[in-house]
């Protein structure tokens, strides 16, 4: 009995499958596509992109973890470098672009080794020798520094977001400033000398309108809330605030009830039980202590008259995390029903003050309990220039909390990765055969950052190459390019361009593993799409 004409299904009918050489090709193609798109948005010369998503809304950045989030990306291998960019920015929030465009780089040049008829597993062998002998050297040329000198640290903040589209000198300098002290405020000390922070902890508040210059650093929280009632007071001194997440209404009930009510004094006595049980409420806060009220759900009219009375100020309808925030700054605890209120669920602060910002009221709680709250305000033109200011205070908080965690700097504008190019290939020749050419191409790779940032700035590319290597080669550790005007600078730390170590060193973990993992594929199976 011939079996030979059956055919033998393992795969379901309609799955896609690339095999050995045809499916890392397909791959290496498809993450170097992406790796191309971002190429031209590294440095201070990068370039924007412009991204419009399904909705129609715009995205104007050189941010590299943005720009790939927004990109929608189809291809599994193209996917695995937007995770890459993602890991970097989880990791360290900076040098996105650089990890990408780095793994992009590092799969190019193991396409030209896959040319050569090396084989896959060595180039992955000699890729993960010159990762861990890189992180080595990167090590040895990191400098210490101290993790509250203003001056180093404005140093650092300036070299990430002189590349950003907020640009200008005087709104950089200003941005610089507001980030450094609201990270001086938030740091808390660690046993072994060094600093942390998240940088969540640094509210970010946007107030359409104004100049970029009106940005500005509150130590305390703001909300963009308006104090409620117009006889409450405005500005209130000693603040003991209560943080509700109950709403100051009498709840409907659930189920349809019917009031059968038969004369005016009934409809009367109706409303004033109501107005009497909105009271008690609002007694009971009185008598707690409270002056200021802060709601995450409405307050009915007639309690927000009470409260006038009372001379408490109220603010309805805050956001959760808001009042999550209040409570770890004034020391308050969120209740969700006034009667279990306590005097010491009350939050404190030394001012609560509603404060006109544009055209809109913003209520302001400032010198509260714990002073580590603080919160920048963020003002601009349009909703475009308020996201890419935060995007950039961002990056800066995110550059100042790793120089405060691992207070070690390196040289940026392309010196560092020479340096390391110049050593890895002296230890390829160390390691000879077959790996020494993957470990050459990973320093080959290295390199492809100081050249893009010389190309953006209009120079020839090679040729500031190859006079960085020779500067390198006679000891020169620091020289770079500076990426504005194209020069060769001897020492890229006295030019102020320097980086924490710690984003150094995650771009090339997880530029050289995502490379690796994109490597080590050799079959592709694609179920077909799900039909709708
Ligand atoms: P990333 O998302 O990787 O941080 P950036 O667009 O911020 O990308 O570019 C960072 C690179 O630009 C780093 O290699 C940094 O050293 C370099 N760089 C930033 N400012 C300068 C400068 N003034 N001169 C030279 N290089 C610079």
């Amino acid at each position: 009995m011939a079996l030979y004409g059956i055919p033998v299904l393992v795969m379901k009918e309609g799955t896609r499958r690339t095999v050995g050489r045809d499916a890392l090709r397909a791959n290496i193609a498809a993450a170097r596509a992406l790796a191309e798109v971002l190429r031209t948005s590294l440095g201070p010369r990068g370039l924007d992109k412009m991204l419009v998503d399904s909705f129609g809304d715009v995205t104007v950045t050189n941010d590299g973890a943005t720009i790939v989030k927004e990109m929608e990306v189809q291809h599994p291998a193209a996917k695995l470098l937007v995770e890459v960019a993602k890991a970097q920015d989880a990791e360290v929030g900076d040098g996105t672009t650089s990890a990408v465009v780095l793994a992009g780089t590092l799969l190019a040049k193991a396409e030209e080794l896959l040319d050569q008829n090396i084989h896959p597993s060595i180039i992955i062998e000699g890729y993960t020798k010159a990762m861990k002998e890189a992180l080595k050297a990167l090590d040895e040329i990191a400098v210490k520094v101290n993790p509250k000198d203003k001056d180093v640290l404005r140093r650092i903040v300036n070299t990430t977001i002189s590349s950003k589209y907020i640009g200008g000198d005087v709104i950089s300098k200003k941005i610089t400033e507001i980030a450094i002290d609201a990270a001086l405020a938030v740091a808390e000390p660690k046993p072994d000398g060094t600093y942390d922070f998240r940088v969540d902890d640094v509210k970010i508040e946007k107030k359409k309108g104004g100049n970029v210059l009106d940005t500005q650093l509150v130590y305390g929280i703001v909300l963009d809330k308006e104090v409620v009632h117009p006889g409450m007071p405005r500005r209130v001194e000693n603040a003991k605030i209560a943080l509700l997440d109950a709403a100051l209404e009498i709840e409907k009930p659930e189920i349809t009830a019917k009031i059968n009510i038969t004369s005016p004094e009934l409809i009367k006595a109706f409303l004033d039980k109501e107005a009497e049980m909105l009271k008690e409420m609002v007694d009971k806060i009185a008598s707690v202590g409270a002056n200021v009220v802060v709601c995450q759900k409405g307050i009915d009219e007639v309690a927000q008259h009470f409260l006038a009375k009372k001379g408490i100020l109220a603010v309805r309808r805050a956001k959760r995390s808001d009042l999550e925030k209040l409570e770890r700054a004034t020391g308050g605890r969120i209740v969700s029903s006034v009667r279990d209120l306590k005097p010491e669920d009350l939050g404190y602060a030394a001012l609560v003050e509603e404060r006109r910002v544009g055209n809109d009221k913003m209520v302001f709680i400032e010198g509260c309990k714990n002073p580590k709250a603080v919160t920048i305000l963020v003002r601009g033109a349009s909703d475009m220039v308020m996201d890419e200011i935060e995007r950039s205070i961002k990056d800066a908080l995110n550059v100042l909390r790793n120089v405060m965690r691992s207070p070690k700097i390196v040289p940026g504008g392309g010196a560092v990765e020479i340096e390391l190019a110049m050593r890895l290939r002296e230890y390829a020749k160390k390691i000879g055969g077959k790996e020494q050419l993957a470990i050459e191409a990973f320093a080959s790779a290295l390199e492809e950052i100081p050249l893009i940032l010389a190309e953006t700035s209009g120079r020839e590319p090679l040729d500031t190459l190859m006079k960085l290597r020779q500067l390198h080669s006679e000891g020169k550790k620091y020289a770079g390019v500076n990426a504005v005007t194209g020069e060769i600078i001897e020492d890229m730390a006295a030019s102020n361009v320097i980086e924490p170590l710690l984003v150094k060193e995650s771009m090339i973990k997880t530029a050289g593993e995502a490379a690796v993992t994109i490597l080590k594929i050799d079959d592709v199976i694609a179920a077909s799409p799900v039909k709708k």
